[in-house]
């Protein structure tokens, strides 16, 4: 039996952690100053959830699919929503849920799809007191699953993004930007202007410096 960690009302969102193990800034930007913009990449992406959630909940023989299913876990502090779990029907007849999220790209080199995924099953699994071994990330560009399996690394990778979005919420400070590859596709980037701040800010230091070593600069 689980140990309840965390109030009903002191639940983050499933999904920041995914916005936060791609940028810490990108999640506070979310998260705390509630910004967001849409781009054609966001806009296709809530498409691809909203018509994966109208499909419905079905069975195919040894499968069960069910769609939106809402997910919490009071342990590790978390609330969201599934795109689909499926439940596998096991040789002793038990069905086996497998978590399934749906993706408008291509597989990452990052973690934080598995991330999404894996704090998707952390729920499942205090939800139903069951164990969830995997799941899968479809992706809509390669039209191909990923399996994913939930092994020690990734449960703690994601048990430790919780406690860094946590962390990061009740300072209510947003980390400043660095500039990195990952800006270049991310939807917030006109809002954080990473290259114009970081510019800004080495132009401040060296002021800063100069002011302090007594020096015209
Ligand atoms: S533009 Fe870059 S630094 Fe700014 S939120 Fe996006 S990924 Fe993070």
């Amino acid at each position: 039996m689980w140990k309840d960690m965390y109030d009903i009302n002191d639940l983050i969102m499933i999904s920041a952690l995914q916005h936060y193990a791609f940028c810490p800034r990108q999640c506070a930007l979310i998260y705390l100053e509630q910004i967001w913009t849409e781009n054609r990449l966001t806009v296709e992406g809530k498409i691809l959830h909203e018509r994966v959630h109208e499909e419905g909940n079905e069975a195919r023989g040894d499968v069960r699919i069910e769609r939106g299913v809402s997910l919490r876990s009071l342990r590790v502090g978390l609330i969201g929503k599934a795109d689909v779990v499926e439940y596998h029907r096991q040789a002793d007849g038990a069905w086996l849920p497998f978590p399934v999220e749906y993706k408008r790209g291509k597989p990452k080199p990052d973690h934080c799809d598995k991330i999404q995924l894996c704090a998707q099953a952390i729920c499942l699994e205090e939800m139903l007191h069951t164990e969830i071994p995997g799941g899968a990330l479809f992706y809509g560009q390669t039209r191909r699953r990923l399996d994913v399996t939930f092994d020690e690394t990734l449960r703690r990778e994601t048990e430790e993004a919780a406690r860094q979005v946590r962390d990061l919420l009740n300072s209510g400070k947003t980390p400043k930007p660095m500039y990195g590859k990952r800006c270049d596709n991310c939807s917030l980037a006109a809002a954080c202007l990473p290259k114009t701040i970081q510019k800004r800010r080495s132009v401040n230091n060296y002021l800063i410096r100069m002011a302090g070593a007594g020096e015209e600069p």
